[in-house]
């Protein structure tokens, strides 16, 4: 198969024998003729998998085929994306595949100066890629209108829940006009999701190119057991003697990420961080630096876990496992891209336990450990398997301490003695659905 015989016109064939994309991907030959005929799409593809030349491809051909000229302060076609980073990569990724065609393409996000986004919608755009927030703000200010929009994408619309939008995504859903077309992407497909998409999704084409909730395969995973105050220095170790040249690394809180870019700083190691405390300037120019080599070791937070593209990534460290379990996969998604292979290790600790077994169970699979010589930890992480079983094994009697017992259960998660739960809250936002009118559809 090739993208000419999926239908596409010639100026977007040129654009990608540019770029060297020869064969469609599976998640591109299944989505780009649904979408070129019209379809509503809910498309579960991995990470790294090419979805979004999936929906953008078809998206720039129908606006250069069909549709009026685009109005002042209006949009045709929006993208919507979780975080900034996405918004930024999704639009290059757009402006690239549309070099040879008439459309205008702009991405718009919170964290910068909203002016010159205003005076840029002026004259309208084909392409909005936005993040939720801004649009509204946009709106709100009358510089954006949406009557003429003929499409609406999500994309990572499990993040954008994540990331307590459904509020805005239920308010941008009531500016919108009945009749349009409406592609939902994601990495994976919790239940809310799915709810979400019968709300907001006209008889829509189900697209799901890997069973559900599996991680890449092309990316070989591991797990380092380590007491959790030797993390830093195992860290240390490994990427010495694994002579690391790229690794993005997930710490669990801001302040996580900047402990460890310290750290690894006053050791003379190459490395900055990105996290949501950042401002965006800032983000961007340590992302771009580690894209471009310059920076060895980007530690971050989630807010970077999701739809980033790094070329060639060898390598992704979670030094602290996530919260949430689908955050492992998206996460490691970050590496073993485009047909490459990459590398997962996670260093994890006893409290951790229960978040590997949630891991395991979501990826169906039992990750293999690896010891570290040195580094085995005092504190065991207790056995773990696919099935979501942690195996306790009974402890030998202890001393009583004065500071109370061993390993103890605290808020779900293990606390080993003389450790305390996390200062700062879950960086995941309790997830709300969002209550749409689901009065009539008119049909298309
Ligand atoms: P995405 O999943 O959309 O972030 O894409 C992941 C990476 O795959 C990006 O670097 C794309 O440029 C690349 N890519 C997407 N589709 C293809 C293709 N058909 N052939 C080669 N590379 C591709």
């Amino acid at each position: 198969m090739t993208f000419a015989t999926l239908g596409l016109i010639e100026p977007l064939l040129r654009a990608l024998e540019t770029l060297g994309y020869q064969t469609p991907t599976p998640v591109q030959a299944q989505a780009i003729p649904a979408v070129l005929a019209g379809r509503d799409l809910m498309a579960a593809a991995q990470t790294g998998t090419g979805k979004t030349a999936g929906f953008a491809l078809p998206l720039l051909q129908l606006l250069t085929l069909e549709g009026p000229k685009v109005a002042a302060n209006s949009a045709r076609a929006l993208i919507l994306c979780p975080t900034r980073e996405l918004a930024e990569q999704v639009h290059a990724s757009v402006a690239e595949y549309a070099q040879h065609l008439p459309l205008t393409t702009y991405a718009v996000y919170g964290g910068v100066s909203i002016n010159p986004q205003m005076m840029k919608l002026r004259k309208g755009v084909d392409i909005l890629v936005a993040t939720p927030g801004r649009l509204i703000d946009l709106f709100r200010q009358n510089a954006l209108k949406l009557n003429q929009l003929q499409t609406l994408v999500l994309d990572e619309a499990d993040r954008m829940l994540d990331l307590g939008f459904s509020e805005e995504l239920a308010n941008i859903y009531r500016m919108l006009p009945k009749k349009r077309q409406t592609l939902l992407f994601s990495a994976t497909f919790s239940d809310d999701i799915r709810l979400l998409a019968g709300q907001m999704l006209n008889d829509p084409l189900s697209i799901e190119v890997s069973p559900r909730n599996v991680a890449a395969n092309t990316v070989k995973q591991w797990v380092v057991p380590v007491d959790k105050k030797r993390k830093p220095e195992l860290f240390v170790h490994l990427m010495r003697k694994g002579r690391w040249k790229q690794v993005l690394v997930f710490a669990k809180t801001r302040n996580g990420v900047d402990a460890l870019v310290d750290k690894l700083q006053g050791l003379g190691i190459n490395a900055d961080g990105i996290h949501g405390d950042k401002p965006q300037a800032t983000r961007q120019r340590a992302l771009d630096r580690f894209k471009a080599s310059d920076v060895q070791i980007l530690v971050a937070t989630d807010v970077a876990a999701r739809g980033l593209d790094i070329e060639d990534l060898p390598l992704v460290v979670n030094f602290d496992l996530p919260i949430v379990a689908e955050d492992y996969i998206h996460r490691i998604g970050r590496t073993g891209r485009a047909g490459n292979t990459g590398e997962a290790i996670s260093l994890v600790c006893a409290d951790e336990v229960n978040m590997l077994s949630a891991i395991e169970m979501l990826t169906r699979q039992t990750l293999t450990r690896k010891m570290e010589p040195d580094f085995e930890p005092e504190h065991r992480v207790p056995d773990t398997d696919a099935s979501g079983q942690v195996v306790k094994k009974p402890k030998k009697p202890k001393k009583p301490k004065a500071t109370g017992g061993g390993g103890k259960r605290n808020l779900g998660k293990w606390v080993d003695s003389g450790e305390v739960a996390p200062a700062e809250p879950s960086i995941k936002p309790v997830r709300k659905v969002p209550v749409f009118n689901t009065g009539p559809r008119k049909k298309k």
